[in-house]
This record gives C-alpha cells, structure tokens and sequence, in this order.
C-alpha cells in the first residue's frame, strides 16, 4: 500500500479568486480575476480575463503567506 492513509480529493486545486482592477488587453473587458493556482514550481499568483480567459500577469506568490492553500501540509 503506498497510501496509507485517505486525503480528501478534489478535481482541481482551487483557490478563492478575487477581482482585480484593469482591462484585459485582448478583448478589453474588465472583468478580472486574481487568484492562485498550483502549477510547475509552486504557487502562482495570475491575473486572467474573465471573459476570454486570457492570462494577464502571473508572478510568483509566497508558497505560505498569508494565504493558506488547501490541502498544505502541516
Ligand atoms: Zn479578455
């Protein structure tokens, strides 16, 4: 057995997204959203249109700030 204990699984690590200010270059909406996702190399902070989905800005975001991602170990 290589897992010996159950974790809760969920389809996608998700994390609470929050609004963010400007316009999305490609189709000039400005509904965006920033959030943080899981992705090579740890967590990204990424600004993302909405609308179109277009990727605005990602950056790296402190793996322990003062967000606490789901499923961290302890
Ligand atoms: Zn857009």
């Amino acid at each position: 057995m290589m897992h010996d204990h159950p974790r809760p699984l969920t389809s996608t690590v998700s994390a609470p997204r929050t609004s963010a200010s400007g316009r999305c270059p490609e189709c000039g909406g400005g509904t965006l959203a920033s959030y943080r996702v899981m992705s090579e190399g740890g967590w990204w902070s990424v600004i993302k249109c909405q609308e179109c989905l277009a990727s605005i800005a990602r950056e790296a975001a402190p793996m322990f700030g003062a967000f606490t991602p789901f499923g961290a170990p302890e």
